[in-house]
């Protein structure tokens, strides 16, 4: 079945990065099982869509403003990623949520850009180590969910990130990641896709892949390389 599989290149890449990435992955694209979707930063979104005009390979922003065009200074809005050809947002990132102090009224906020400019968002959710270790896995992220309250919900991604294997080298295991779906689908009458996050790699993909309620990966670290990211995919 096919799975859908994000890259997030956070703050990383050049322009020299993307021309050697995109040689690679270009005559790829048509082979790869999986639906590519990367998301590089702002500045690089452009040049990305340019070089992938002739594949299957679909491109995202890592973060939006929660307000709609106007007067704020050093944001950017839904509105502009969509004119630029962008198909999806990261919104609620932990890194956003830590760094940033993005809560639920904040996100709740982006997701409605998103979807009111016609895109995807791929909403994280994931509890920290603190909060794993005190026993609050499932309560951090149902709580999280309630930025959901008024989302379109059959235009939506969400990605359980535990943040405690993000970056880390270490995943959750796929039996835990998958019973964490589990609660997540159920939580809404939709079908919503579901993808792992954290540590995901060509050499351990196939095991988040094996399981029922796992429908995709969103992959940091492992992203950057073309040759993992098109193993990823495939
Ligand atoms: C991420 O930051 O979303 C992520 C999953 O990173 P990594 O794959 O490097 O753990």
């Amino acid at each position: 079945m096919q799975k859908i599989v994000v890259g997030n290149w956070k703050m990383h890449g050049s322009q020299q990065m993307l021309h050697s990435f995109m040689q690679k992955l270009v005559p790829q694209a048509a082979n790869l099982k999986h639906q590519a979707i990367l998301c590089p930063q702002f500045i690089h979104i452009p040049d990305l869509l340019k070089l992938s005009a002739d594949c299957n390979l679909k491109i995202g922003a890592q973060n939006c403003s929660d307000k709609p065009l106007g007067a704020f200074t050093g944001e950017v809005a839904a509105a502009s990623l969509k004119d630029l050809g962008c198909s999806y947002v990261i919104v609620g990132h932990s890194e956003r949520r830590e760094y940033f102090a993005e809560m639920n009224a904040t996100l709740s906020a982006k997701l409605t850009q998103v979807q009111a400019h016609g895109m995807l968002p791929i909403f994280c959710v994931g509890e920290s180590a603190q909060d794993k270790k005190a026993g609050n896995s499932e309560q951090v992220v149902l709580e999280q969910l309630q930025a959901l309250e008024s989302a379109d919900l059959t235009n939506l991604i969400i990605a359980y990130e535990p943040v405690w294997a993000i970056g880390t080298g270490s995943s959750a295991t796929p039996e835990l990641a998958n019973a964490m779906h589990a609660l997540i689908k159920d939580r809404f009458s939709m079908k919503i896709p579901v993808l792992y996050g954290g540590s995901v790699k060509p050499e351990n993909i196939h095991r988040f892949f094996a399981e029922i309620n796992i429908d995709g990966a969103l992959v940091g670290g492992a992203s950057l390389d073309a040759t993992d990211f098109i193993a990823l995919c495939s």
